[in-house]
């Protein structure tokens, strides 16, 4: 199976595999830095408890305890979950840089990074639902 390798640290899938794992939409966002419409996404108003997981691995993000209404219309944390678990990546687009988010472990892109956030951090993690997968908190586990 070269489908999918685990070197330890990273995980590296093949793109067929990827196609076949992913939506288009998903694949469209997380393989080639695409951005879902803002509004019009599962998470950017949703509340309930629980942790977001990285859609194409299953590590962790983001806590619902850092998440806050940006007015963007996209979800937004002021921190990540584990820092380790984030990598930053500078996009040089048309006519201004922005820092990518993307995932530790399988270098999936979920969204971008602003200095405009909250405290008390500043910083707004500005993600793509679609990168995302939510697991609910259970009443009696602590994370
Ligand atoms: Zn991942």
């Amino acid at each position: 199976m070269d489908e999918e390798h685990f070197d330890g640290k990273k995980l590296i899938v093949s793109d067929k595999e990827w196609i076949r794992r992913l939506t288009p939409k998903q694949y469209k966002v997380m393989r080639e830095q695409g951005t879902e419409p803002s509004f019009q996404n599962e998470f950017y108003d949703f509340k309930d408890h629980g942790i977001f997981v990285c859609a194409g691995c299953g590590l962790p993000l983001f806590s619902s305890d850092t998440k806050y209404d940006s007015g963007t219309g996209w979800p937004s944390f002021w921190e990540p979950l584990f820092p380790e678990n984030v990598t930053y990546r500078e996009d040089k687009g048309f006519f201004s840089s922005r820092t990518e988010v993307i995932c530790s472990r399988c270098g999936c892109h979920l969204g971008h990074i602003f200095n405009d956030g909250p405290l008390p951090t500043r910083k707004r993690f500005c993600m793509n639902s679609l990168s995302m997968n939510f697991h609910k908190k259970e009443e009696s586990s602590s994370l």
